[in-house]
């Protein structure tokens, strides 16, 4: 092996303050932390804790008020400046799919391509292949408004997967969808992360979302959001649905069920 590979994803003394118009907004107080490789990590954490902050600037769409992200050993901001190089590996997946309502499944999904320059019959290719991978094929021509919740959520993952980023930022992706679906789709996911690899941050309030996927749970105190506590899950993959009634399971949801109560 070559010397010490970069993590995916680096935070080294990441701190966000909110400028508004009253008091100033402590998000986050300095953060360490390092996501591996094809790691799943979830944050997990009291509503307005900071996870949002942290996904929007490891996407890169806010800046840090200090400290250092870097992205495969780039850095991401130099000089106030995002660098392209750190952000062209990443993918966002948010709680609406956010599709183009005038634009067909496909369409939306080979639409990043598109912005990139890549050729039409390329493009299509690629928007077959991931309609495949994320379970949605044959409704390729359809228009999002024909799509329920959870295969428009699908559609949104297809599309952040298109230009094959290393890493998957996904916040609450699943949140507006209903119990039974939300179940489908972390199976889903699993599947696809097993299927691509992909290093993938995702944000959730759901203990049990979180404990299903994660191979470690970052937990983030309320605001200014720090981490309480990182957990580590330890069971085999692939998981299926009746891991969440083992005693193993429901003793890492409530040790961190409690842990949340006493901090919130
Ligand atoms: P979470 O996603 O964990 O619910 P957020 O990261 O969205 O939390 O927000 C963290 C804190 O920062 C909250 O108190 C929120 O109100 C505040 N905040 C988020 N965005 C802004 C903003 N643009 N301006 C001011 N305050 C903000
Ligand atoms: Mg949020």
């Amino acid at each position: 092996m070559a010397d010490a590979p970069h993590p995916a994803i680096a935070f080294r003394g990441i701190e966000k303050w909110y400028g508004t118009r009253d008091e100033p907004v402590h998000a986050l107080a300095p953060t360490d932390l390092a996501v591996a490789d094809a790691e799943f990590l979830v944050l997990l954490g009291p509503s307005g804790c900071g996870k949002t902050t942290m996904l929007r600037m490891i996407g890169g769409l806010i800046a840090p008020t200090s400290g250092e992200i870097a992205i495969d050993g780039h850095s991401l901001w130099r000089n106030g400046q995002r660098q392209a190089k750190a952000v062209s590996d990443l993918g966002m997946v948010f709680q609406e799919a956010n599709l183009f309502p005038w634009l067909s499944i496909e369409q939306n999904i080979a639409l990043p391509l598109e912005l990139k320059g890549t050729p039409k019959t390329q493009r299509m290719e690629r928007a077959r292949t991931l309609t495949k991978l994320v379970g949605i094929q044959g409704f390729e021509k359809r228009w999002p408004r024909e799509l329920s919740g959870g295969m428009r959520q699908r559609a949104a993952i297809a599309r952040a997967l298109s230009y094959d980023p290393g890493i998957l930022l996904m916040d609450e992706p699943f949140g507006a969808l209903d119990a039974m679906t939300r179940e489908a789709m972390n199976i889903e996911l699993q599947r696809i992360w097993l299927e691509t690899r992909k290093t993938i941050v995702l944000v959730t309030h759901s203990i049990v979302e979180a404990v299903f996927l994660a191979d470690r749970i970052v937990l983030l105190s309320p605001r200014p959001g720090r981490i309480d506590m990182i957990v580590d899950v330890p069971f085999a993959r692939p998981r299926g649905p009746d891991l969440q009634s083992t005693p193993d399971f429901q003793a890492i949801v409530r040790q961190l069920r409690q842990r949340l109560n006493e901090i919130s």
